[in-house]
This record gives structure tokens, sequence and C-alpha cells, in this order.
């Protein structure tokens, strides 16, 4: 069975019209008005030429416009290109002629951050909050009852290009196919009459596995364009949300907040998080303090290895990501890519009827990042390494790339990170390995401290050093007033490593 999200959405306009699809601080858009501006976004998009599996990309803040014109674009039968509005200027450049969009929405903010590359653009610009970064939206747009010529969409067509987080290089277009975005929208996991709090970007994957599904399936989202805590909180009680998708530090900004306890989550079902490392201690403290369910996912916009962890039924497994999903197989690989025996490390692959096509215009990369199977089956390397217990749930350690070898020894950062966390004063810590001259690498630590709780680096760095084994003592502790961050919470590590400075001996 398959069908396109645009098609979903007209046949839930039929039965739902007045219900509100799309909610923003400044508007609501029910199921009815959703399907006919779908009509008139995509039949202006065919009148700017914008066919079949042509690409239009967007980069805004999130808003109702901004989901509208995601589906209009698939209804057009074309492909989504959301961009990252946090990308630098020149990337966005980049991105816009990898991708080859042909229309281009956007917004004020982004146009002024791009004002110094905007006539490298050749894509047509429309202004998604009507400001003059581009044609208004309002006015672009086909007459109301314009219907757009039906387009036929095979399941391997491109339905969105993704382009990686960049937590680890430059930022890789990866296609996904309408099949991948089908299969997420049946797994059941959204109801008809969720309300879904959707407080990460619209142009991150996190936030599309939750959002699509959200309206597909008849339920309302409503859309921040900004995360803050206190208006999360409020946002929850006001529309009586029953579902929302979190990254772990949105979560750990909620549940530090003295007065999270006073608010009514009473409404809430089912949470999720996924994209960064989500502490035990952390998931426990949720599962105690926020009404409903918390289902942890595993995965990346590449599309091999989802796991997910039921929180809720596994209270003993929380240290884990769970077991892989239903379809998905996930096999663990050492150096020379063959299967490591149960119970041993090694990088997770995976596979399943939801795999990107590959990266957009990379061939080189796409291959790197394939393993096949002595029996001859396509899986994506994830570049995580990570271990199944003798129930089958999966404990991530590390990226192979944050792996540090010191004299000969594997470090696991996440070890250390570990071990720090069980410090009173430690908020969150990055240990990353920086050149040695004696070991190869030697880690170092990044620590931000709890408000109030100051201890000095050296004491901290004893402390730790004298808790663990000799090879992964740390040859150095700096604090720092928070770590580095990606717009979708991962810390980055990269920075840390490129911008370390060993202390003068
Ligand atoms: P890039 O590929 O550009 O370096 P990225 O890998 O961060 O960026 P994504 O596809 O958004 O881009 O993220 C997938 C990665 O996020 C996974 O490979 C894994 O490292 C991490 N991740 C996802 N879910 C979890 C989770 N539940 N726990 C720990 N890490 C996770
Ligand atoms: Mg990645």
């Amino acid at each position: 069975e398959f069908g396109t999200l645009a098609d979903v959405i007209r046949e839930q306009a039929r039965e739902l019209s007045d219900k509100p699809a799309l909610v923003d601080a400044r508007r609501t858009i029910t199921y009815a008005e959703l399907d006919e501006l779908m009509d008139r976004i995509a039949v202006a998009l065919q009148r700017e030429g914008v066919g079949k599996a042509d690409v239009a990309a967007i980069c805004a803040s999130s808003s109702a416009e901004y989901g509208a014109t995601f589906f209009g674009i698939l209804r057009a039968g074309a492909i989504v290109a959301p961009l990252a509005p946090s990308s630098t200027a020149e990337s966005l450049i980049v991105q816009l002629n990898d991708s080859g969009a042909k229309v281009f929405f956007l917004d004020a903010g982004v146009a002024q951050a791009m004002a110094g590359v905007m006539d490298q653009v050749t894509a047509k610009r429309v202004s998604l909050d009507g400001s003059d970064a581009g044609a208004p939206f309002e006015q672009w747009l086909a007459p109301a009852g314009s219907k757009p010529a039906p387009v036929e969409v095979e399941p391997d067509q491109g339905f969105n290009i993704i382009y990686s987080s960049g937590t680890t290089g430059a930022p890789k277009g990866i296609v996904q196919p309408h099949r991948m975005r089908w299969g997420q929208i049946r797994r059941g996991v959204y109801p008809a009459d969720a309300v879904t709090m959707v407080s990460t970007p619209l142009y991150s994957n996190t936030t599309l596995v939750s959002f699509l599904p959200t309206l597909s399936n008849g339920g309302t989202a409503v859309l921040m364009p900004k995360f803050d805590a206190e208006q999360f909180l409020k946002l929850s009680e006001r529309h009586r949300a029953t579902h929302a998708m979190l990254v772990p530090v949105q979560y750990r900004r909620l549940m530090e907040r003295p007065d999270f306890d006073s608010y009514d989550l009473a409404s809430y079902r089912m949470k999720f998080s996924t994209s960064a490392p989500f502490s035990a201690a952390l998931k426990a403290d949720i599962l105690k303090r926020w009404p409903g369910g918390l289902i942890e996912y595993y995965g990346m916009t590449e599309g091999g290895g989802s796991c997910g962890l039921v929180a809720h039924e596994y209270p003993d497994k929380l240290h884990t990501v769970g077991k892989p999903l239903p379809g998905h197989d996930i096999r663990l690989i050492d150096e020379d890519g063959r299967e490591v025996a149960q119970g041993e490390v090694g990088e997770v692959v995976g596979r399943s009827g939801a795999m990107m096509v590959g990266y957009h215009n990379q061939p080189g990369k796409t291959s790197e990042a394939e393993w096949w199977s002595p029996e001859g089956l396509r899986y994506i390397r994830t570049g995580d390494v990570g271990r199944f217990d003798e129930d089958g749930f999966l404990t991530l350690m590390d990226r192979k790339k944050d792996m540090i070898i010191s004299g000969g020894f594997n470090i696991y950062p996440s070890d250390l990170e570990a071990e720090l966390g069980q410090h009173e004063a430690v908020l969150e810590s990055a240990v990353v390995g920086v050149p040695s001259d004696n070991w190869g690498e030697t880690p170092v630590a990044f620590v931000a401290l709890k408000p109030g709780r100051p201890i000095a680096a050296e004491a901290l760095k004893a402390w730790l050093n004298g808790r663990v084994g000799k090879t992964q003592r740390l040859a150095d502790l700096q604090i720092v007033e928070a770590l580095p961050r990606s717009h979708i919470g991962k810390v980055l590590k990269r920075e840390l490593r490129d911008a370390y400075q060993a202390p003068a001996t």
C-alpha cells in the first residue's frame, strides 16, 4: 500500500474541514484551509515551472505558512528542501545551488542574514511573512479555487532533501524517498486526536518525524518558532497538548525549572526524544514528574539503524536506546567490516525499507556510507559505536569520530562523561581527544557547572582521575559557561577539539 502525504491531507480535509491543523502564535489554519492553500501553492509553483521531482527550498522560522508550504510543494509533485536558518549565508548558497531549487521561500530574518549573498540566489524568491525578501506570499499564491494538475509520484521519488546537521563535518544533502515518510506516518504512533507541540525547527528530521505523522493522521500541530521552556509549558496547558517531540537539552531545561511541577500537564499521553544522548537520570525524572509515556528514538536522517526505547515499560533499560523498530535490521561491525560477536562493541549499521536514496550529488560519500552484508544486502553505516545486551537492547557509546585512541587503548568519552555526571557540581560535560606526543591522543574534558556550585578545575580533574583507570585519566579539564551546541541541540565536539589550547606549562 502506498500513497502520498498530499493526498492523505486531501482526504483528511474532507472529513475534518474546520478542525485546526496548524496553530502558531498569529493564526490557525484548519484542515479545509490547509487543503485549499496547498492547491494554491501547488498551482503557483507549477506556474513557476516547478513540476514532478523539481526542488523548492524553504528557509524560515516555523510558522503555519511554513507548514502549509511544505505540503503545497508536495502537492505539486516536487521535492522539499527545508534549510536551516542558522546556517551561515555562504553555506545556504551552497545548499541552494546543490539542491537545484527553482523557488526559494524565506522570511525577513533569513533575508537579513543573507543580505550580502542574495545576488547569488538564482531561485525565484517568495517571502512567507510578506516582507520584501521576495514576492509576498499572499500575492504570489494562485487565486482561491485553483486546482493543480495532478502529478503521479512513485515510492522511490524524493520527498525531501535534508541537509545533515553537520555535527561531524560539512552538511550532506540526504534524499529521503516518499516510501520512507509513508512508513513513518503509518506507524500508528500519532492518533487522530493528537495535539502535538512542535518546538524544534521544522527543517530538521527530528521535527518532521513528529510533525508529518501528526497531520497525516488528522491531529493538530502547535508550532513554536523558537524553543522557550516557559512558553512551551504555557502553550502545553493552553492547547491541552497530548504529544511532544523534544531533544534532550530541551527536556533538561524544562525539568530544571523550579516551577515545572506547578503546570498542569495531565493532557500529555506520549513524549518523544531523539537526536542526541539522553541520560538515564533525566529519563527517570521525566517518567516520575511528567504524565504520560516516554519513547526515545535512535536514528539518523539517512535512515539506517532505527531503534526505539519505550521508556515507561522498561525502567531498567533507561541507559539504552532500546530495540530495533519493526522492519529495521541492525548489526554491529568491526574495523574490517566483519560482524562482531554477541555482546561485543562495534559500529552500528542498519537496514530497512526506509533508507535514503543517497547523498545528493555525492556518489563517493554515498558508497562510503554503505555496508554490504555477506548476503549482499545494503546497510547504512551510522558512524555510531554501540553494543547489544543479552536482551537485545542497544547501548550507544560514542560516535566513531569522537572515540579516543590513547597509547593503543580505546577510551570512550561517554564513560568519562557519565563519571563526571556523578559529581554534584557538574551540569554537563564533553570529553574529546586532543593530539599528544606520548599517546597519540589524550582525553580532555570541558565541564559546565550547576549554578551556585563552584569548584576549581584542578580539583574536579583530580576527583575524576582518582575514579577512573590509569589510561582513561584526563590530561586537562576546563570549566566553560556552556557547551557549544548545534541548532538542534547537539554538542559540537568538533568545535571543542578545534579551539582547544593546552595550558602553558
Ligand atoms: P552529520 O551527519 O552532518 O555529522 P548528524 O549525524 O548529527 O550530522 P543526524 O542525522 O541529524 O545528523 O543525526 C544522527 C545522529 O544523531 C546519529 O548518528 C547519532 O550519533 C545521534 N543520535 C540520534 N538519536 C540518538 C539517541 N537517541 N541517542 C544518542 N545519539 C543519537
Ligand atoms: Mg550523521
